[in-house]
Parts: C-alpha cells; sequence; structure tokens
C-alpha cells in the first residue's frame, strides 16, 4: 500500500531554530525579522531585542528530517509500550536523552542521583538545563559542587523543605523537552522511581511531537520558569529597537 504524503506540508514546518540567550526561550525561523540586512527579533517571554547572533542561540540539526524521524519513532515505542509493558519506559527515555543533538531542558519536583548521572554523560556533548523543585540535600550538594565536571550542565535546584507556607511558589511541572522535537509531560518526575512506575501505569507519560505544541508548553511551563528563577536572567521592558 502507498502511504499518502503531501509534501506541501513541509512550507509549514517551522523548526525549533533559536533560543534566547537570556531566558532560553525557544523560537521558531518565522519570528526573525530581517532589518538593515541585520536579523533581529523580540523574545516573547523576556521581552529582550535580540541584535546580534551572540544574543541568541541558534540550533543546528546535521539532518532536521532524519533527526525529526529518529525522535518521531522514540515517541511512537514510548506510546506503545506504555500499553504494551513489552520494554520499560525508563529505556526508552535513556534511548531519546541520548539521541539529543541541540538541548535537553526539564522541570521536575525531584531527581534521582541515578538520573542525574545521565545529565551529566548527555552534557558532555549538550546544553542541558533544568529545574529542580524538591531537591534532596545531597542533590543539591552534588549539582552545586562539581559543575566543572559538566559544564554543559545548568541546573536550579530548590531544596526540599517541610514550611509549606509558600508551597504555591514552587514550581511542579514535569516536563522534558529533547531539541523542541520530542517532549515528554504527564506526572512523572525525573526520578528512576517515577519512570519505573510508568511501566504499570502508576504514573501517566504523555508524549508530544507537535513542535508547535512543543514550542508553546516549552515556553509557558520552563522559560518562564527560568525567567524567575535565574538570577543572571532579566526581564526587559519597554525597550525600544531602532
Ligand atoms: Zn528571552
Amino acid at each position: 500500500m502507498t502511504t499518502s504524503f503531501d509534501i506541501s506540508s513541509l512550507l509549514f514546518l517551522d523548526p525549533p531554530e533559536f533560543l534566547c540567550r537570556n531566558c532560553f526561550c525557544l523560537l521558531g525561523s518565522s519570528t526573525i525579522h530581517e532589518y538593515d540586512f541585520e536579523n533581529w527579533f523580540s523574545c516573547p517571554e523576556c521581552k529582550k531585542y535580540h541584535y546580534t547572533q551572540n544574543d541568541f542561540i541558534k540550533i543546528t540539526f546535521s539532518d532536521l528530517i532524519g533527526h525529526s524521524r529518529q525522535l518521531a519513532s522514540i515517541g511512537e515505542l514510548m506510546k506503545t509500550n506504555l500499553k504494551s509493558g513489552q520494554i520499560p519506559p525508563m529505556r526508552i527515555l535513556l534511548s531519546a536523552l541520548r539521541k539529543a543533538q541541540g538541548f535537553v531542558h526539564l522541570t521536575t519536583y525531584g531527581m534521582s542521583h541515578v538520573l542525574l548521572g545521565v545529565l551529566k554523560v548527555v552534557s558532555q556533548e549538550i546544553q542541558v538545563r533544568g529545574i529542580v523543585a524538591n531537591a534532596h540535600p545531597s542533590l543539591v550538594k552534588e549539582i552545586g559542587d562539581y559543575t566543572d565536571e559538566n559544564p554543559g550542565l545548568e541546573l536550579i535546584p530548590i531544596p526540599a523543605t517541610n514550611d509549606y507556607r509558600n508551597a504555591d511558589q514552587i514550581p511542579h511541572q514535569k516536563l522534558i523537552i529533547i531539541d523542541g522535537l520530542l517532549a515528554f509531560t504527564g506526572s512523572a518526575n525525573f526520578t528512576s522511581t517515577a519512570w519505573r512506575k510508568a511501566k504499570t501505569g502508576y504514573e501517566h507519560v504523555d508524549v508530544m511531537t507537535d513542535i508547535g505544541h512543543i514550542q508553546d508548553i516549552h515556553n509557558r511551563l520552563f522559560c518562564k520558569t527560568w525567567l524567575k528563577l535565574n538570577p543572571s536572567s532579566e526581564y526587559f521592558e519597554d525597550e525600544i529597537p531602532f
């Protein structure tokens, strides 16, 4: 049977292409404007105007279509095995992280040392950034004391606390974004226990492969929080570009 696919669909392809260097907002190429032979854009989250290449991070893939197909097949594998339970979701997650070519961004309420080790390995090749709420003291120490071992890994830990007076100020999103092309959301934190529970349906994992929706959820749940919590990120207001 011949599968139908209209190549005109590719005309609507607006892949993830830039990250704001201030808040790490994810943007497609359609966000960029050209003025006086220079590219510029306004970050929708931090409002910073970007005039030069130094203001944003360009995301490049060696083969966008091939890489997208590979990540899409991992997404499908996750969906089918969440039903069948044949291949552990944890294994598929590790496989997805290993394929990242541009960046990995995540938010979690807790992180296991096993998966922190995985991020240390992944960050030897690409940039990995994450917000880790409810971080155990031993994890906070591991994140903060050995940054020279993994300069590509930037994690913002929020130490675990029993003081619940400001509980509504503690992030609780669970999100793993790979290259802006594949995302896992749901109830599973970035811990080995949670991802093992996903095998039995004790955790919910949602797989996203629509890059428009991924960009939206990334910017809404990851970069807004990053902007608030990262001391070196700034919020710009009413800056006039020209
Ligand atoms: Zn920004």
